[in-house]
């Protein structure tokens, strides 16, 4: 089986904030070869620091209000092309986030509020036929 996983589970420094939030499960996957690390935002041309960015209204939009969705369709569309032609049928996401959240994502008022959803990367894994599951239920 191949897992497609959130770049910054695998220690890549892709997040918003510069920054990365390893899981060891997801990078000895990766180390075993069982897993293709896949950052959509980076991939839909964002930059790395960029502002945090909720989805309100079936936007994605920046805490200044700039709607990035466009860039977050185009990361998603790459990522699950690469995603389907390496054969993945399984992913483990990033939680909460608005691309690779899963289950529950934050509302779209920037205050830490969660709602029931899912990011716009993982609603295109699960449409793809990929099943989805968030790192903090490893
Ligand atoms: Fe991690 Fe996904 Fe955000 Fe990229 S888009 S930093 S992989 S949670």
């Amino acid at each position: 089986m191949l897992y497609v996983v959130s770049a910054c589970l695998a220690g890549v420094s892709c997040r918003f904030d510069g920054g990365h939030t390893p899981r060891e499960q997801v990078i000895e996957l990766v180390r075993q070869g069982l897993a293709l690390p896949v950052c959509p935002e980076q991939l839909g041309g964002l930059p790395t620091p960029r502002p945090p960015c909720e989805i309100r209204e079936g936007q994605v939009v920046t805490i200044d209000g700039e709607d990035v969705t466009e860039a977050f369709e185009r990361g998603v569309v790459e990522g699950v092309r690469l995603a389907v032609m390496a054969g993945c049928t399984e992913a483990i996401l990033k939680a909460r986030s608005p691309s690779c959240g899963c289950g529950h994502i934050y509302d779209g008022t920037f205050s830490g509020r969660l709602v029931p959803g899912d990011g716009v990367f993982a609603k295109a894994l699960r449409a793809a036929g990929i099943s989805v599951r968030p790192d903090d239920s490893l």
